[in-house]
């Protein structure tokens, strides 16, 4: 059998390794139906099943309150940028965004297309390395909703509170932390995430939107990025990513073996301490982000000496630490350590970084 790498991509990001034997197991005959996922209609008894099985088991990590639908989406949450104000943005209206890096700022600067967009609060003057206190925040008194990112992939800055917004549907872009710990549903108006992080493949979107704000899209809002279409019609108005649900359905599973969100809380605050632990006790790495909204997901740091960053990501390959190289517009390193990314993986890129550490500094 190949040897599985330690996979720290931010995104298509690792899955499990059972979940993909799962898959394997299931590829040419499903369930013993003569056929692959792949190739059944959406529409038939067998896909239908495994569509609501998995929303079930989404709802039930979640604990999705009932007067929240989820709809499984396709074109990524940058879709959703476009779409959010199509649908929640009255053409008059205003809506506030808090822009804490890059994708937010991507979110803000899409919704911009679409209407009146207030920035009510910016990391900018802290280089995005930290976020805005709620008190310095300058909320419009009728948005039609709130937007912000709770955790910025690329910068790796999370917020570890909810924003108050006093009555305004708060709108969420979890597509790097959901399911890595415990949220509450019922603070927000509407949350999505693209799946290929911390959830399954690429091509699927999910979105949690509360029934109120169905029904509210523009006449010219796209039949197919209609929320209450999409809703009415049980995320099957078209063709959706029918293997990317299954095999999130899956992953959904395979959580729930695990324990649940909480059983995720407990690992992932473990991997993460391992990490920063590593990082602030050397002078060789650093990480520039306020303690207080470090990301639990993505861990950017970089090398006291950057020339030495090819070498590191040379040596960190050859044992089979993937996936490890920042993003273009930051450069450095960058662990991404999602649900998938088991604790042995971090103690093992800790260990590299201790032995490079020694041989270079
Ligand atoms: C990856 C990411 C996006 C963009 O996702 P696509 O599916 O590529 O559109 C948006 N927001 C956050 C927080 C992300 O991590």
């Amino acid at each position: 059998m190949s040897k599985r790498a330690y996979n720290f991509c931010a995104g298509p990001a690792a899955l499990p390794e059972a979940v993909l034997q799962r898959a394997r197991e299931e590829m040419l005959d499903w369930h013993g139906k003569g056929l692959s996922v792949m190739e059944m209609s959406h529409r038939g008894a067998d896909f239908v099943g495994i569509a609501e099985q998995a929303e079930q088991d989404f709802r039930d990590l979640l604990s999705i309150p009932n007067n929240y639908k989820v709809l499984f989406m396709q074109g990524g949450a940058s879709q959703q940028f476009a779409q959010i104000p199509l649908n929640l943005l009255p053409e008059n209206g205003v809506a506030d965004y808090i822009d804490t890096g890059i994708w937010s700022g991507k979110s803000a600067k899409e919704a911009a297309h679409f209407g009146k967009v207030n920035i009510a609060a910016t990391g900018k003057a802290h280089n995005y390395f930290d976020i805005p206190a709620q008190r310095e925040w300058q909320l419009s008194k009728d948005a039609a909703y709130v937007h912000y990112a709770t955790n910025e992939t690329i910068g790796g800055v999370q917020f570890d509170w909810v924003p108050e917004t006093n009555g305004v549907p708060l709108v969420a872009d979890m597509s790097s932390d959901i399911l890595s710990r415990p949220i509450n549903v019922a603070d927000f108006g509407m949350i999505y995430a693209g799946a290929q992080k911390n959830i399954g493949p690429s091509g699927l979107l999910i979105g949690i939107i509360r029934e109120d704000l169905l029904g509210k899209a523009r006449a010219s809002c796209p039949t197919v990025m209609d929320y209450k279409v999409i809703a009415d019609n049980d995320s099957m108005y078209n063709t959706p990513p029918t293997f990317s649900w299954y095999l999130s359905g899956l992953v959904f599973k395979w959580l729930k073996a695990q324990g649940g969100v909480l059983a995720m809380e407990k690992l992932n605050r473990e991997k993460k301490e391992l990490l920063y632990k590593a990082i602030d006790e050397s002078s060789f790495y650093t990480n520039p982000v306020a303690k207080e909204c470090r990301s639990w997901m993505n861990i950017p740091f970089r090398l006291a000496d950057e020339s030495l960053d090819k070498a590191f990501l040379a040596g960190a390959e050859e044992r089979g630490l993937l996936n490890l190289k920042g993003h273009r517009s930051v450069g450095g390193m960058r662990a991404s350590i999602y649900n998938a990314v088991g604790l042995d993986a971090v103690q093992a890129l800790v260990d590299y970084m201790r032995e490079f550490e020694k041989e270079k500094a």
